[in-house]
C-alpha cells in the first residue's frame, strides 16, 4: 500500500489556522498519489486543562474516568481536523480507538498497544478518504477507553504506520528535528540529520519530549523510520533509523521525582568517558553550579543539579561535550 501516516501534535492542530496548514500538507501528499493516514493529539494545551478538570472536580479521580476524560481531547482534535480536510474538498473521515479498533493492555493511563484492527480504515482508504484516527488512545478488553501516556500520539502514528506497512511515517511538530538539545533551551543546538534508535530511546528516556519512548522502541523493532519534521515548509527533519550511534548525539534533562533535583543526561557513543566527565564538570563549577551527583554508563553520562539550575546547565553541559 502506498500510505503515508502523518502525525500532528496539539500545537500543529491548534487553532483553525493551524489545521488549515494540515490540510495543505495532506494534500501535497495526495497530490503526490499517496494515501494518507492521519494522526492528531489533542489541541495545544487541552490535556493539562482537561487534567486540571479533573482536579477540580474529584481529588483523587479514578484512572478509569481520567482516561474517559483525557481521550476527549484527541476526539474533538480529529473531528475538527476532518472538518477542514472537508471544507478544503478532500474527503476525510475520522475515526477513534474503539471504532478501529486500536486494543489496548488495561493499564489506564500508560497503556500498551497490543493489536490494531486495519479493516475500517483499509475500506475508508479505497474509497479515497483520508482517515484522521485519534492520537494517545487504546480500548481494552472490556471496552473501555485507555490513555498510551502522555505525548503518546508518536507512539499510535507507528503503531499504524507498522499495522498498514506504510511507506512513510511522518511526525510533525513545533521543531524542525530532532537537536542535539532542546533548540527553545539551547541557542547553540543544530538538527540532526539521523539518529540511531538506541540513542532516540535514551534520549526520549532521559526527558527529549520530542518523541515518545514507546514509539521508538516500537519503531525499532517493526523497522519503521520516523521523520520528524517542522509544519514550517521545507524543513529539513531528522530521520530515526538504523544508523551507528554519533560520538555524542545529545543532552537532555528530566526532573527528578521525590527531591528537587533534575537529572542532566549526555547521549552518544563516546559515553562513558573521563574525559568529558571532567569537561562537564568543570564547565558547570565554573558557572557556580555544584554537581549533586554522576551516573555513568554504557552510552550515557548523567549529572544531577538544583532543579533551578537545570535549564543553564543543559546549555553548558551542550557546549563542553558538543
Ligand atoms: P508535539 O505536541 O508536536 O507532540 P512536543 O511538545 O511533544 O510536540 O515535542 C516537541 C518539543 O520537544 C519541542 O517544542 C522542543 O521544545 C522539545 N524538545 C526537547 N528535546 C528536544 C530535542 N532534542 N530536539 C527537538 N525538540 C526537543
Ligand atoms: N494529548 C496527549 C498529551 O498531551 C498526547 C499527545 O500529545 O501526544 O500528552
Ligand atoms: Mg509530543
Amino acid at each position: 500500500m502506498n500510505l503515508i501516516v502523518q502525525k500532528f501534535g496539539g500545537s500543529s492542530v491548534a487553532d483553525a489556522g493551524r489545521l488549515l496548514r494540515v490540510s495543505q500538507i495532506v494534500r501535497e501528499e495526495r497530490d503526490a498519489g499517496h494515501d494518507v493516514l492521519v494522526v492528531v493529539s489533542a489541541q495545544g494545551d487541552t490535556t493539562d486543562e482537561l487534567l486540571q478538570k479533573a482536579r477540580g472536580t474529584a481529588k483523587a479521580p479514578s484512572q478509569r474516568e481520567l482516561d474517559a476524560l483525557l481521550s476527549a481531547g484527541e476526539q474533538v482534535s480529529a473531528a475538527l481536523t476532518a472538518m477542514t480536510l472537508e471544507a478544503q474538498g478532500i474527503p476525510a473521515v475520522s475515526l477513534n480507538a474503539w471504532q478501529l479498533p486500536i486494543r489496548s493492555d488495561t493499564v489506564h493511563g500508560d497503556a500498551r498497544i497490543a493489536e490494531i484492527g486495519t479493516g475500517r480504515v483499509r475500506s475508508e482508504l479505497e474509497q479515497h478518504h483520508v482517515v484522521v484516527v485519534t492520537g494517545f488512545q487504546g480500548v481494552d478488553e472490556a471496552g473501555d477507553l485507555t490513555t498510551l501516556g502522555r505525548g503518546g500520539s508518536d507512539y499510535t502514528a507507528v503503531a499504524l504506520a507498522a499495522a498498514f506497512g506504510a511507506e512513510r511515517c511522518v511526525i510533525y511538530t513545533d521543531v524542525d528535528g530532532v537537536y542535539t538539545a532542546d533548540p527553545r533551551l539551547c541557542p547553540t543546538a543544530r538538527r540532526l540529520e539521523r539518529v540511531s534508535y538506541e540513542d532516540m530511546y535514551a534520549l526520549s528516556r532521559a526527558g527529549a519530549q520530542v518523541l515518545h519512548d514507546k514509539c521508538v522502541a516500537l519503531a525499532q523493532e517493526k523497522g519503521v523510520e520516523p521523520e520528524v519534521r517542522g509544519t514550517m515548509p521545507k524543513s529539513a527533519g531528522t530521520r530515526v533509523c538504523r544508523v551507528s550511534s554519533q560520538r555524542i548525539s545529545g543532552v537532555t534533562c528530566r526532573e527528578q521525582s521525590g527531591d528537587d533535583l533534575a537529572a542532566v543526561t549526555v547521549v552518544g557513543r563516546a559515553l562513558p568517558s573521563l574525559e568529558l566527565e571532567k569537561r562537564v564538570i568543570l564547565a558547570l563549577n565554573a558557572a557556580g553550579i555544584v554537581v549533586q551527583g554522576v551516573d555513568a554508563v554504557t552510552g550515557a553520562l548523567t549529572v544531577y543539579v538544583k532543579r533551578g539550575e537545570a535549564r543553564k546547565a543543559i546549555c553548558l553541559v551542550h557546549d563542553a561535550v558538543i
